[in-house]
């Protein structure tokens, strides 16, 4: 497997520290308001990517933080005339009630960096120590980037680059402008901890390393976010692990491009601002997650709601497709013993080698890099083809091969987290009275007795016998149900209006 590595700027072969196991880190969410859809693109791109990496058969562990103290979430409490654990609170549970509406399965660890701060002040001491770290009069700790010979190494940035030119802001007093704050002195009413440099609350750098180490042991195998993260953010995590423990923090790192909302940068004041949350309000997760995913990772996408109608469009198309796959896979599929036989086989052979090139192409995508747009453009291959098959051999479809063109849609767009499977399919009220009825007379449960219903006209259209078809269809009818032939089958669905 293939997986471009920011750091080397190019793509290398995936090799874990421990065979069969991943650990993941993904720096998760400052939780001051609703996240936006850009944020959820990243999100999104790394659930994927896990959930491909459970599939390839690796156990992985993944680690995400909840910034759940910081100046944004400080700022918004004081507006409010709140505490800023109150809005942390608020947004943390936002947070992760949109994630699951989302389909983006929960992290195997969740830290706040409220419930991290011994680990934090462990690792800021360290670096004190080591000399890597100063802290000032005022009660700040700073990180001292000059004393990281690595520094930069992540964001491909030369040290004596970002020295050159910055000035130091007078009212900080660090030694270089590039240094960064770990651990912040309290000002009046702010949430704080004790710490050896007094009252204080650590910075946001810091928070990754020590949760990415006490849950995963650095280097972890991949960490990844966002690609407005390399920079400082990244580099300066990856600097603390270098300077305190001599390792770098990830073997490997993964970040997502960014989301455009109608060709521009999404912000407030143009407008195109939209919350995961107002999204998915209005557009089911599976179609805003086939959008996401039909671009590369890397890519920046363009977001808009023209095209999340497109993809809605073409989600509900391959749905139908699996449904109608499905009912045509039924081994008592009304029509199919009444063809001739072989009369189709050459089509039948035709899909079956499409579900084992889709197969093929999808795996093939996704060990590059985890391209799901070359996936998905596979997997709409085939249901292009099985809708052809399908009006091709009409009464005459294969359960077996229909059957699997239906299973690989399901499990590959599962494996992205793309629902396509038929709903169950639930009996009209009517039907299941009706059926109660019958099932008393015969025996047997309501289900069984619906289904016997259906498989009754089946049988007797399949016959020529069309009083008795007709028959069963004007006592369907007269329950206000409308009996619908499709090339596949019968079925009973309620009627519309
Ligand atoms: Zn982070």
């Amino acid at each position: 497997m293939q997986i471009y590595d920011t750091e080397c700027r190019a793509k290398r072969e995936f090799t874990p520290r421990e065979a069969g196991r991943v650990r993941m880190y993904v720096c998760g969410p400052t939780v001051y308001d609703q996240i936006h859809i850009g944020n959820g693109r990243t999100f999104v791109a790394f659930d994927a990517i896990r959930r491909y990496l459970e599939a390839k058969g690796y156990d992985v562990t993944f680690v995400q933080n909840l910034t759940d103290v910081d100046d944004k979430i400080i700022n918004r409490a004081a507006e409010e005339g709140r505490s800023a654990a109150e809005v942390a609170s608020e947004y943390s549970r936002a947070f992760r009630e949109q994630m699951a509406r989302m389909g983006v399965e929960p992290p195997s660890v969740q830290p706040k960096a409220t419930e991290e701060i011994g680990p934090m002040i462990a690792l800021i001491k360290e670096l004190v120590e080591g000399g890597h770290a100063y802290a000032t009069p005022a009660g700040d700790v700073y990180f001292s980037v000059s004393s990281c010979p690595s520094y930069g190494e992540v964001s491909g940035r030369r040290v004596e680059d970002l020295l050159a030119g910055a000035r130091v802001e007078v009212d900080e007093d660090k030694r270089e402008s590039a240094d960064f704050a770990l651990w912040k002195a309290a000002k009046p009413g702010e949430p704080s901890w004790e710490s050896p440099w007094g009252a204080g609350r650590p910075g946001w750098h810091t928070e990754c390393v020590a949760m990415a180490n006490r849950y995963l042991g650095v280097p972890i195998d991949i960490h990844g976010g966002g690609s407005d993260l390399v920079f400082p953010h990244h580099e300066n995590e990856n600097a603390q692990a270098e300077a305190a423990w001599g390792k770098p923090i990830a073997n490997l790192w993964m970040h997502s491009g960014m989301l455009r909302v109608d060709g521009e940068k999404m912000s407030k004041s143009l407008g195109n601002f939209h919350t995961l949350k107002e999204v998915l309000d209005r557009y089911p997760a599976d179609a805003l997650r086939l959008l996401l995913l039909q671009t590369h990772y890397r890519s920046p996408l363009d977001f808009s709601f023209e095209r999340l109608e497109g993809a809605q469009g073409a989600w509900e198309r391959i749905k139908n497709t699996v449904s109608a796959l499905t009912w045509a896979a039924r081994d008592d599929a009304t029509g199919a013993s009444a063809s001739e036989p072989g009369a189709a086989e050459e089509p039948t052979a035709v899909l079956a080698s499409a579900v084992d090139e889709a197969r093929n192409e999808f795996f093939g995508a996704m060990d590059d890099d985890f391209n799901t747009a070359g996936a998905i453009g596979a997997l709409f291959t085939l249901a292009t083809k099985a809708n052809t098959y399908l009006a091709e051999v009409g009464e005459g479809a294969q359960p077996n091969v229909a059957r699997a063109a239906a299973e690989a849609l399901v499990e590959l767009f599962g494996i992205l987290g793309i629902s396509v499977a038929p709903e169950e399919a639930t009996l009209p009220a009517e039907l299941v009275d009706l059926a109660a009825e019958l099932a008393d007379f015969a025996g047997g449960t309501p289900e069984e007795a619906a289904e016997a219903l259906i498989r009754a006209r089946g049988t007797a259209r399949a016959e020529r016998n069309w009083a008795a078809a007709d028959a069963i269809r004007d006592r369907i009818s007269a329950l206000g149900l409308v009996v619908e032939d499709t090339p596949t089958g019968s079925r009973i669905v309620a009627r519309e209006g």
